[in-house]
Parts: structure tokens; sequence; C-alpha cells
């Protein structure tokens, strides 16, 4: 299951904002909010990657969860 959501340390996993590489039990390299999000990113690179263009990785991940969630354009009435 996808989770980019960085904000519960007790989660059972949570992805990196950049590579979607699953970090479990709390691995993260480093923990970065952006808005309303806190996100993950797993080493050096990935956050290296993230603060160079954080709205571009923040926008991706909205879409993902927008189109993963029950309420996504995908619910059948
Ligand atoms: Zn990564």
């Amino acid at each position: 299951m996808s989770n980019f959501d960085a904000s519960n340390p007790d989660a059972e996993h949570v992805q990196c904002a950049v590579c979607e590489k699953a970090i479990k039990g709390g691995q993260w390299f480093a923990r970065i909010s952006h808005g309303q999000w806190l996100v993950a990113l797993c080493c050096p690179l990935c956050t290296e990657v993230f603060e160079a263009k954080p709205a571009a990785y923040i926008r991706r991940i909205e879409t993902l969860s927008l189109l993963r969630s029950p309420e996504g354009p995908f619910k059948q009435d």
C-alpha cells in the first residue's frame, strides 16, 4: 500500500518522496515538511533531489494519493 505521509512516526512504512522506495520502521534518512506534507527521504541523494524542486515532488505525491484514495476520481457510485 502506498503511503507518502511521514507525519505518523508509528506507521509501518512510508515511501521515499523521490524514488518511492518503501522505508520501514522509521529508517528514513530525513523528513522534510512542505506545505501540509511531511515527507520522508530514504538517502542523501533523494533528499538533495527533493530539495532542488520540492513542489514538483509534492505535486506528484498529491496526484498519486488522490488517484489511490477511495475518494479519488475512479470511484464508482
Ligand atoms: Zn529515495
